[in-house]
């Protein structure tokens, strides 16, 4: 019986700990009423504070229904030593657990955390493009968490950037991701606004980066013109000039 007692106890004392964190962000954001919700508020990150031409591209991998990743564009960067960092979601990482591995190799590729569920970063429900935002911090702090955990059980680094589903926050997630230890990552240039963009367009947005933006796109949807945008404009900026480097290592310097 007092054998039974100390089992049920030890699993309490567990229990317990193992939620205690996520319980006393839930406590402190109890009350919290959001006053922004956008790609920038406060301590989203767009860019790299230099005047030096580099340029941080972005990639993004959702998990939506369908995506897949686009090994053309992989194939491209890696060919022409161009670095990025790429922000996957555990949901798209269970999917395609071997193309994650092979990206996970590519010493050209930063993995970073994309959520979870890819769910925007709220503290009140907030949501937008008809995808729901967690619903509070208990909600935010499993969605950021989960990610990092398995990131960093499948590739041995724990990721230091966050980017919520859609990159919409409001001021206390973004508070809160910084307590949880991740900067939270937008953008300066929106280069094909969710892989809606004909590679046109995607051409024109790049073009328009200036030394230390943030430039997002996707390489989930080798279906649409991204790719061909990518492919098409990058040699182009290289030959402006501009170098790409990866966000890590630009972490202490982020705007
Ligand atoms: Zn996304």
């Amino acid at each position: 019986m007092k054998k039974k007692l100390a089992v049920v106890c030890i699993c309490v004392v567990f229990l317990v700990v193992g939620q205690w964190e996520k319980l006393s962000y839930r406590w402190h954001y109890r009350d919290f009423v959001p006053q922004q919700w956008s790609e920038t508020t406060d301590r989203v990150k767009t860019r790299i504070e230099t005047n030096d031409k580099i340029l941080a591209l972005t990639m993004d991998a959702c998990g939506s229904k369908g995506d897949s990743l686009d090994e053309d564009l992989i194939a491209f960067l890696t060919e022409n030593k161009i670095p990025a960092t790429v922000f996957i979601t555990g949901r798209w990482i269970d999917k395609y657990p071997e193309k994650f591995q092979q990206l996970a190799q590519n010493p050209l590729i930063e993995i970073e955390n994309h959520g979870q569920e890819h769910r925007p970063a709220s503290l009140n429900g907030n949501s937008i493009y008809g995808i729901k935002g967690t619903a509070h911090a208990g909600e935010l702090y499993d969605e950021v968490k989960k990610n990092a955990d398995k990131i960093e059980k499948l590739i041995g680094r724990r990721p230091i950037f966050y980017r919520s589903g859609t990159a919409y926050y409001d001021e206390g997630a973004t508070e809160m991701i910084e307590s949880m230890g991740f900067q939270s990552i937008g953008f300066a240039i929106l280069g094909d606004k969710g892989a809606t963009y004909s590679a046109e367009e995607v051409e024109k947005a790049f073009l328009e980066a200036k030394p230390g933006d943030i430039i997002i796109c996707h390489m989930n949807h080798p279906e649409k013109e991204t790719g061909k945008g990518v492919m098409r404009v990058l040699p182009k900026l290289l030959e402006e000039g501009f170098k790409f480097v990866q966000l890590k290592d630009y972490k202490d310097v982020l705007r």
